[in-house]
């Protein structure tokens, strides 16, 4: 089908004055450049449309997630606890993690410490929720020994988390002590994102 209107219109004169070395005259140029302006703010106008929505998104799920922890929460915090507890008194393993997939289901781990880098409680719990097949993860606590209580989660966690988990919430506690769930990418704000899934050994 042949192709009509302004646009093929301009392409030809454009076409033309290549051809005859015609330059832009500032009409032009101002033409074109409100053209452009009013391009970016469309797209501008459709990103923010997005991060509303997306925000929007956020919101009821913190709303969600946060109905569940209130429910939930305690039984997270005394399967950690309860783990970490039971540990021997020694240097390697010094966290229990616990996690809560979509059906209400307990995954829990503790950290393997290593010189080399050992995963923390929060990953192993990753791991076995994973070799349970649980899905997505909604609520996650890690607890020390020696009565340390509640842990914040490390940057590597974090990452891992938003990853894999990008719904998740975190229970961390506040620094005047009281504990708190917490989105995990309002953890991480302006975050980098992973392009790939990490794949490894
Ligand atoms: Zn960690």
């Amino acid at each position: 089908m042949r192709k009509s209107g302004p646009q093929q219109g301009l392409q030809a004169q454009a076409n033309s004055r290549l051809a005859t070395g015609w330059s832009p005259s500032p009409t032009f140029g101002l033409f074109f450049g409100l053209r452009h302006l009013s391009a970016v703010r469309t797209r501008f106008r459709i990103r923010a449309a997005s991060l509303d929505n997306r925000r929007a998104r956020r919101s009821e799920s913190q709303c969600q997630t946060g109905q569940m922890l209130e429910n939930n929460e305690r039984r997270l915090m005394t399967a950690a606890e309860s783990i970490v507890r039971s540990l021997p008194d020694n240097d390697t393993h010094t966290v229990a993690s616990a996690a809560m997939d979509t059906k209400g289901n307990v995954h829990t781990g503790v950290n393997v410490f290593h010189f080399t880098g050992g995963p923390c409680a929060e990953l192993v719990a990753i791991a076995a929720a994973a070799q349970a097949i649980a899905g997505p993860l909604v609520a996650i606590v890690a607890v020390g020994d020696r009565d340390r209580g509640v842990l914040a989660p490390c940057g590597r966690c974090r990452q891992v988390l938003l990853d894999l988990h990008p719904d998740v919430a975190v229970i961390l506690p506040l620094p005047d002590g009281e504990l708190t769930a917490e989105h995990i990418s309002d953890l991480l704000p302006r975050s980098y994102s992973a392009p790939e899934p990490a794949f490894g050994s």
